[in-house]
């Protein structure tokens, strides 16, 4: 998540990694299921025949929509050149797509809200499956079906509209799909936990054209997979069932300190809030950059979900420990005014809420990576040698923001889900946005500060802020859970259909 030093609230989402668009030609795919031995590339008239064969849209270079379809969150992957992008109508498109990919060798990537870091759902070569008509959001009781597509401002607008909520990111466009299956945290994460730690079930499209519910009771293996391995690996989600929760009223705070206060804000922050009442949940950052002409910017931003009247005692551990702030600032809102705010969107209609066309939303070229904190150690030099560097680098903007865990993340066994994490204190996220052009001097200042804190935090990484650089992934990202992760790829995947880097 993204909050610019813009007094709290959230503007523009951005964050990714230099690497070219990751989807470079891989050999073509084996057919798996009933395919022709021989694999041929699909004519004009095959495609023409996918197109009647599918409810959905199929989109084709030249055709009217292919430049518009074809585009994911990050300019900079607007390189990208899909075969074709297939925006399904359900889980029979996608099964049909399936088929045709394997009769063809064809390689897919899927698409919900196109904000994969490294790219690698803009599908360069490959056939894309687009998800993000699958959007509608409906509630029975307290349980809320959401379909793949949905962005998180479709699902906060569906659910908060209605006095419920569910715990996510603050970026408007991020897709419901990639957010849940990597794990997703976000303003709520330490009072309601992770958002796929709410999740009752999943409808897939496993590789072999077979739609299946994913839950406790069905596929349980799959259903324990897509709760932090993250998307791409096992099969399509088309919707999900979701445990919903009352929508609660939310104070935030805008805490802000000259800079030079850093030395003892971060240990401090460390030491208490991750550890604070589950109800308190904060990101701390020091961004600098062109956007900070007068130095960087160290600022914490918080949410509180108890009465307001208690966000001062619950933050009290760290504010009588550490030098007055210049900025102090409470709000009080309901949840889906606070998700509005956060998103960008409060003085924009939802409908409106996003990048494409007739959006009032602008994409934003990024580079980012991640480090999970375990202990409240920090090489305070390494880290402001590393904030000071976004100085004069020409970067926009580029430093390091800490986002709380705990909370009722722990409340869940660290084995119970995929997700690697539980009981650690934060997730850390490196990023840089910049105008236009290469990636490179973003790419190298994200990856420099990661590799300048590992002595101090180790090799931990958020699957969500995936980095296509990163050796031993497995491990970074899933810790113990990486082996068991492995067999349900083996078991749901024996073919290999599924081609996505950094497979498991
Ligand atoms: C600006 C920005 C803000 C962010 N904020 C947060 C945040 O607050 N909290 C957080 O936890 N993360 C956050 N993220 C990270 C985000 O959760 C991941 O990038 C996530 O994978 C994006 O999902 P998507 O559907 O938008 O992207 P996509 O690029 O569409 O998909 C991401 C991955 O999931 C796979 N996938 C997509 N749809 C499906 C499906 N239906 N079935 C199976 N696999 C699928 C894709 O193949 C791809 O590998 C943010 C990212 C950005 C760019």
């Amino acid at each position: 998540m993204i909050l610019t030093a813009v007094a709290g609230a959230a503007a523009a989402c951005a964050p990714h990694d230099a690497s070219p668009p990751a989807d470079t030609p891989a050999p073509p795919v084996s057919p798996t299921s009933g395919a022709p031995s021989r694999v041929t590339s699909p004519t004009s008239a095959d495609w023409r025949r996918l197109a009647r064969h599918v409810d959905g849209t199929l989109a084709r270079p030249g055709s009217a929509t292919y430049d518009t379809v074809r585009l994911t969150q990050n300019p900079r992957y607007d390189g990208a050149r899909p075969l074709a992008v297939l925006s399904v109508a359900g889980a029979r498109d996608v099964a049909t797509a399936f088929s045709f990919a394997q009769d063809h060798g064809l390689r897919v990537a899927i698409r919900s809200g196109g904000h994969s870091y490294p790219g690698w759902s803009a599908g360069d070569g490959a056939l894309v499956i687009d998800v993000r008509p699958l959007h509608r959001v409906s509630l029975s009781g307290t349980t809320a079906t959401i379909g793949a597509g949905a962005s998180l401002v479709q699902v906060y607008d569906g659910l908060g509209t209605h006095g419920r909520g569910i715990a996510g990111g603050s970026c408007p466009t991020v897709g419901i799909a990639g957010l849940t299956q990597g794990g997703g945290v976000g303003v709520l994460t330490r009072a309601h936990g992770l958002t796929c730690d709410s999740v009752a079930a999943m409808r897939v499209v496993l590789a072999d054209g077979t739609v299946v519910t994913a839950s406790a009771d069905h596929e349980p293996e799959l259903f324990w997979a897509l709760r932090g391995g993250g998307g791409g690996h096992l099969g399509v989600v088309t919707s999900f069932t979701f445990r919903t929760f009352a929508a609660p009223t939310i104070t935030r705070a805008y805490v802000a300190w000259p800079f030079s206060a850093a030395e003892h804000v971060v240990p401090s922050w460390l030491r208490t809030v991750p550890r604070a009442d589950p109800r308190l949940w904060a990101t701390l950052k020091l961004l600098g950059g062109r956007t900070h002409p007068s130095g960087p910017a160290l600022f914490m931003s918080a949410t509180w979900t108890g009465p307001a009247s208690g966000m001062d005692a619950a933050l009290q551990p760290l504010l009588s420990s550490v030098p007055a702030p210049t900025t102090d600032s409470r709000s009080t809102a309901s949840y889906l005014d606070t998700m509005l705010t956060y998103a960008g969107c409060s003085t924009i209609p939802v409908p409106e809420c996003h990048t494409g066309p007739g959006g009032a939303l602008d994409r934003g070229a990024f580079a980012a990576t991640s480090h999970i904190i375990t202990v409240p150690d920090v090489d305070m030099s390494a880290l402001l040698d590393r904030v000071d560097a976004a100085q004069g680098s020409g970067l926009k903007e580029a430093g390091i923001s800490i986002d709380a865990l705990g909370g009722k993340v722990d409340d869940i066994g660290a084995g119970d889900t995929a997700f690697g994490h539980r009981g650690a204190l934060t997730t850390v996220q490196y990023t840089a946005t910049y105008d236009s052009g290469p990636a490179t001097t973003a790419t190298s200042y994200v990856r420099r500060f990661r590799t300048a804190m590992k002595p101090s935090w180790g090799s931990g990484a958020y699957v969500n802020y995936a980095d296509s650089s990163l050796k031993h992934y497995q491990q970074a990202y899933f810790g113990a859970n990486a082996g068991r992760l492995a067999q349900a790829r083996m078991s749901y995947d024996p073919h290999g259909f599924f081609t996505q880097p950094q497979d498991y």
